[in-house]
């Protein structure tokens, strides 16, 4: 990537963290091969990867993508690896650089795309073998039931497949 963009942010960030020339210190790349996160970074190797859908999301969203993820590197070279990864030291380095310590973003947060693009792809469809009821979860536990059923008296015993929705 090396956008100038991204560069500006975390030669900024690299100034409020104490660590002058951190732009130079991490490399980003919009990786294919994130699935489901916004982010992750590789701390040892100064390696921020973001979801290629990210390419075209607002800047604000970006910025802090960006952040949270160079945040952890940042943590890496301040305080080695004993931190936890979301814990004290990288709260107050996000808080620094402006940004509320989020761990998760709210789906609002997120534009269309974005979701679309991060949405699992493989779901557990339960079909009721007694009613016939059905409804899809992202994982599947074999001690689920049909509510209604059971509540019937029923045993409600569900059938689950595994789907893979189209993206
Ligand atoms: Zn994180
Ligand atoms: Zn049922």
């Amino acid at each position: 990537m090396d956008e100038p963009r991204q560069r500006r942010w975390l030669e900024e960030w690299g100034g409020l963290w104490g660590l002058p020339g951190l732009d130079r210190r991490l490399r980003l790349v919009f990786s294919p091969r994130i699935r489901r996160s916004l982010g992750l970074c590789r701390p040892e190797r100064g390696e921020l990867r973001l979801h290629p859908a990210l390419r075209d999301a607002p800047t604000g969203l970006l910025r802090e993508v960006v952040c949270h993820e160079a945040a952890h590197a940042a943590v890496h070279l301040l305080h080695g690896r004993k931190p936890r990864p979301h814990g004290r030291e990288w709260q107050d380095l996000m808080r620094a650089a402006g940004f509320e310590p989020r761990v998760r973003f709210p789906p609002s947060a997120l534009p269309e795309e974005v979701l679309e693009a991060t949405r699992p792809r493989h779901a557990w469809l339960h079909v009721c073998s007694g009613c016939g009821a059905r409804w899809t979860a992202g994982r599947r536990d074999r001690r689920w039931r049909c509510q209604r059923c059971v509540e019937a008296g029923r045993p409600g015993r569900l059938r689950a497949t595994r789907v893979t929705s189209p993206r």
